[in-house]
């Protein structure tokens, strides 16, 4: 079954109308491979502008939402209002969140349930630390994380799920994984939604790598058989990134 390559952009908290003006001039300008599907992920509070700017053939993303529609929650913002900026993507549980912002797998579950009912894809990420992964505990950190994205058992269309593998250490640190490392932790994770989910959504999910990921290394790590995209954070503000959007031609 073939699984239309993903590639997200994680701006995180950078840049400002100007840069990303810039960096959005660059992107409507490139050649861009049309079988790749790519997505920006926007600080919230540009998410209409960057909407507005970018070519339509680019999807936008939320860095993060909340779990609820509405009330008194101060400082957060909804899936609701993420879709009513035009905006049809939400990254969840990312690592920054989960150990700068103390986020649980609780809460995280309950953001992606609510996510997805209310009509937003999510990309929804995963990985271990460095002492997990030198524990040799990898397989399990990431497959509690994995359940507990999808606990509340309410994704009703598979197709609005990418699983994004981003092994902590290799975020921001110029520490990519290799791609054997990569491939081996997404080929236990189709397992894992093999015999979680279905054999059905385990060959169509699309299960990207994060962590360092750069126009040097994305041709090697995209060739690998369960790697369908990535999930780009510094490269993601740079030209290069069109690069790795491009990294299958
Ligand atoms: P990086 O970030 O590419 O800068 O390592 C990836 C991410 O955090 O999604």
């Amino acid at each position: 079954m073939s699984r239309k390559f993903f590639v997200g952009g994680n701006w995180k908290l950078n840049g400002d109308k100007k840069s990303l003006g810039e960096l959005m001039q660059t992107l409507n300008a490139a050649t861009v491979d049309p079988n790749v599907e790519v997505v920006c992920g926007a600080p919230s509070i540009y998410l209409d502008f960057v909407r507005s700017k970018l070519d339509a053939k680019f999807g936008v993303a939320a860095q993060n939402c909340y779990k609820v529609a509405k009330g008194a929650f101060t400082g957060e913002i909804s899936p609701a209002m993420i879709k009513d900026c035009g905006v049809n993507w939400v990254i969840l549980g990312h690592s920054e969140r989960r150990h700068v912002f103390g986020e649980s797998d609780e809460l995280i579950g309950q953001k992606t349930a609510h996510a997805l009912e209310s009509g937003l894809g999510v990309i929804a990420c995963i990985g271990e630390k460095l002492d997990e992964r030198e524990g040799g505990i990898t397989e399990k950190v990431v497959f509690a994380q994995t359940n507990a994205h999808f606990r509340e058992d309410n994704v009703k269309d598979w197709s609005k799920v990418v699983l994004a593998y981003e092994p902590v250490w290799a975020i921001g640190t110029g520490k990519t994984a290799s791609p054997q490392q990569a491939q081996e932790v997404h080929e236990k994770l189709r397992q894992w939604l093999k015999t979680n989910v279905s054999e059905a959504v385990a060959n169509s999910v699309r299960i990207i790598y994060g962590g360092s990921v750069t126009g040097a290394t994305c041709k090697e790590l995209g060739s690998q058989k369960d790697v369908d995209g990535f999930l780009v954070g510094g490269a993601s503000l740079k030209p290069e990134f069109v690069e790795i959007i491009n990294a299958k031609v």
